[in-house]
């Protein structure tokens, strides 16, 4: 007989409210029935003409839920949040109360993470190449470890930040398919490492680790495995050289948080084992960044106008490329969107299930702007609604102003929605 268990913890909840960026605001808490979806229509419905279009929902309980799934699947991989992928304090300071630490890869990311309470040795200088004046912050600030992958950069870690410990970012060796590869830019070659182990050695600099970056992005999990062996070889080519034992293995982010970071996790566990299992002292970190992020955001916009030309429907919304969803040209994403149907005009006609191959502009003079092309809507009308959901990775983080359209949905609701209870299984 199956008994009903109601997944919450309250001393969980207490805390994820009290937690810096998100004290003092406002947290609608829904019940199990609720979807964000609702709560989206809510929003518009109560506020009606007054409000302020787009906005963004965070759900802070996907986020716990996050935690607790990576907190089970790698156990022993400490997560160090990518602040890139989304800097909102809410999203930040909950992840800080739910034990994370963070990447910070500038000198305002490195502010905004302290500003929240964070103590800086939870935090890692995660920018292989970094500007004098932002080491010199890092060392007024005591964050302690930063990345590298290059001569140079030893030269300038030297003399403004002599204390700080340093990690070898190497480029992973396989294409991992992922949509934003950043091994273009990063990571020392095979050849490349002896010399710049060296090179820091020389200098008095102390090499703790090896990080990589698999790729941001949909890519295969397999990565995992040749990386971290990769990274293996370099703690070895290190005893080689004389220099003292390593002790951080970095695996960088590219973990998405659908059924593929199942895959993932036991791809790492089983590579850990493999090459690091008599290691007692070693300490794994993760940069997930996409993970915690992509679905933890849903965007709201309305449609501001139309075009009709014969069977060709038009609508202009009031985000878009340049805005929010610059994730469809910097990160490669395909959007899908939901229409709320809140027009006066549908009144008579709302039983009107025929759908149309539309297209959706943003709001600025550019035609690059363009959202959807060729995607299946009702027909709809200005004042309607169009709600994207996953828009918390690479969205509220890159946008411009172009045109005079604020980059990012400037409201963004607080709501924790409430698992709803299902049956226990034995698993
Ligand atoms: C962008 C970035 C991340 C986060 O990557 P995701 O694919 O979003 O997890 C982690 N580490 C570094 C160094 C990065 O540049």
């Amino acid at each position: 007989m199956p008994t009903l268990v109601v997944e919450e913890s309250h001393t969980n909840l207490k805390s994820i409210f009290g937690a810096s960026g998100v004290k003092g605001k406002k947290v609608t808490t829904l019940p199990p029935e609720i979807t964000i979806s609702h709560f989206i229509q809510s929003i518009i419905k109560n506020k009606s003409s007054q409000i302020d279009s787009p906005f963004s929902v965070l759900d802070l309980r996907v986020l716990m839920d996050l935690m607790t799934k990576w907190t089970t699947k790698l156990p022993t991989v400490k997560p160090y949040y990518a602040v890139k992928c989304n800097p909102n304090l809410s999203l930040i300071g909950t992840l800080a109360s739910l034990g994370s630490n963070f990447d910070c890869a500038s000198r305002a990311e490195i502010e905004a993470v302290l500003s929240l309470g964070v103590s800086p040795d939870r935090i890692i200088y995660a920018n292989p190449c970094k500007s004098e004046s932002h080491i010199k912050y890092a060392a007024n600030v005591g964050v302690n470890i930063t990345t590298y992958d290059s001569v140079g950069e030893i030269d300038k870690i030297k003399k403004w930040h002599p204390k700080c410990e340093l990690v070898l970012r190497i480029k992973p060796q396989e294409d991992s398919g992922a949509r934003s590869c950043l091994g273009l830019k990063y990571g020392a070659l095979v050849e490349e490492v002896p010399e710049l182990l060296k090179a820091a050695d020389v200098a008095g600099l102390k090499v703790i680790g090896v990080s990589f970056h698999i790729g941001s992005g949909g890519g295969n999990a397999m990565a995992y495995h040749g990386a971290i062996a990769l990274a293996k070889n370099v703690f070895e080519t290190a005893s080689l050289l004389g220099m003292p034992k390593m002790k951080i293995l970095n695996i960088g982010g590219g973990f998405t948080s659908g059924t593929k970071f199942d895959v993932a996790a036991l791809n790492v566990n089983d590579a850990i084992k493999t090459y690091f299992g008599n290691d007692e002292d070693l300490v794994v970190i993760g940069e997930p960044g996409r993970y915690f992020a992509e679905t933890s955001f849903t965007l709201a916009t309305k449609i501001i106008g139309k075009r009709v030309r014969g069977e060709l429907k038009e609508y202009w919304i009031d985000d878009g490329i340049y805005g929010t969803l610059n994730n469809i040209m910097f990160d490669f994403a395909i959007v899908s969107c939901t229409p709320m149907r809140f027009s006066s005009k549908h009144e008579k006609n709302v039983r009107d299930t025929k759908s149309y191959a539309s297209t959706v502009f943003g709001p600025t003079c550019d035609s690059v702007d363009t959202v959807l092309k060729e995607y299946e809507l009702p027909e709809l009308e200005v004042n309607d609604w169009l709600v994207f959901q996953n828009m918390g990775a690479y969205t509220l983080s890159s946008g411009t102003n172009f045109n005079g359209f604020s980059s990012s949905a400037k409201n963004i609701y607080l709501a924790c929605s409430t698992p709803v209870p299902r049956e226990e299984t034995n698993f």
